[in-house]
């Protein structure tokens, strides 16, 4: 696709929600973190670079880098994460871009929780934020994670504030609502988007 339509939003807010209601008009989804996992993929040249850094207990039996030791590895230690992250992102924006490209839907859309956090914004050619009120938003990631209110809080802390996340944003979703009110707004911006879509021609 030419045309690329960022989606964003905090932790719960309906992502995936709404980008699987675009994808059942056929519109293809490209989500980051999916690229994320792609490119330490086991035999990745990512990969064996970690492997070389943090040795090989990193890695499980079949070969599958253990995030959650990395994550642990990598706590507090702003060296370690600044190594690692100067390793991953050129790669992971570098697939951004090519799975964008290769899409064949008139515009697609790029999922991205941390596109303000990671300063992504300038890839894509418009911003569409699903927003939801606080409280929906820890209600319906307690439920869905079955963690507590307090888990949620601390990863919303490092998230982008709501409101730095809507200055961004050129079209906005409002989740708070049931599907009844969620399904005219995604129509609504599927016609707007093709119609941008096909200006960029
Ligand atoms: P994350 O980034 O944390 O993975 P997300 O932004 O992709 O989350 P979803 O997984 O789409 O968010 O939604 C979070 C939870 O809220 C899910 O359990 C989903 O089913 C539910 N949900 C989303 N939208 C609504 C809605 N309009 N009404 C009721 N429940 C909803």
């Amino acid at each position: 696709s030419d045309y690329v339509v960022g989606v964003s939003g905090g932790i719960g807010s309906g992502k995936t929600t709404v980008t699987d209601l675009f994808a059942q008009k056929n519109i293809e989804v490209i989500d980051a973190d999916v690229i994320a996992r792609q490119v330490v993929e086991p035999n990745t040249p990512a990969l064996n670079q970690i492997v070389k850094k943090f040795g090989p207990n990193i890695v499980n039996s079949q070969g599958q880098l253990d995030r959650a030791q990395l994550r642990k590895l990598i706590f507090a230690k702003p060296e370690l994460k600044n190594w690692l992250n100067d390793l991953l992102h050129p790669l992971i924006r570098q697939q951004m871009l090519e799975q964008t490209q290769q899409a064949k839907s008139v515009y697609c859309l790029l999922s991205v929780p941390l596109l303000v956090e990671n300063n992504l914004v300038n890839l894509v050619d418009r911003v569409l934020i699903v927003d939801v009120e606080e409280q929906v938003q820890i209600q319906r990631s307690v439920l869905r994670d079955n963690s507590n209110e307090q888990q949620i809080r601390a990863i919303m802390q490092a998230q982008v504030s709501r409101e730095e996340r809507l200055k961004v944003a050129d079209d906005v979703i409002d989740n708070n609502h049931d599907l009844g009110h969620l399904i005219p707004q995604i129509d609504k911006l599927h016609l707007e988007y093709l119609a941008l879509a096909d200006l960029t021609k």
